[in-house]
């Protein structure tokens, strides 16, 4: 008698929701984009992009993201490079503005 398995696949959706203060996002000259946009710290840029900031800077190093460096050595990402990351479908971004 043959016997047939049966696999189950389990798709599990999440949707949260993140909201990072405007003094924590300050709007920058971005240079590959050419305009003035948002830029994130990169633990905030990681959670936007459902990944680890170890990640984020590993993405830096390589040019994959857009960032500014500050005098003090502060990084910054541009906000149009994590949302080019990953199309995070299961996380919705709320900035405040102003
Ligand atoms: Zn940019």
């Amino acid at each position: 008698m043959k016997r047939t398995k049966t696999k189950t696949e389990i798709t599990v959706a999440t949707r949260q929701r993140i909201t990072i203060r405007r003094r924590s996002q300050p709007d920058a000259w971005c240079e590959r984009c050419g305009a003035t946009v948002g830029m994130l710290l990169p633990e905030h840029a990681a959670v936007l992009s459902n990944t680890t900031p170890r990640e984020i800077y590993r993405r830096v190093e390589n040019g994959e993201v857009h960032f500014v460096e500050t005098r003090k050595g502060d990084l910054f990402i541009c906000c149009r490079t994590i949302t080019s990351i990953k199309p995070a479908e299961a996380v919705r971004l709320t900035i405040p503005r102003g």
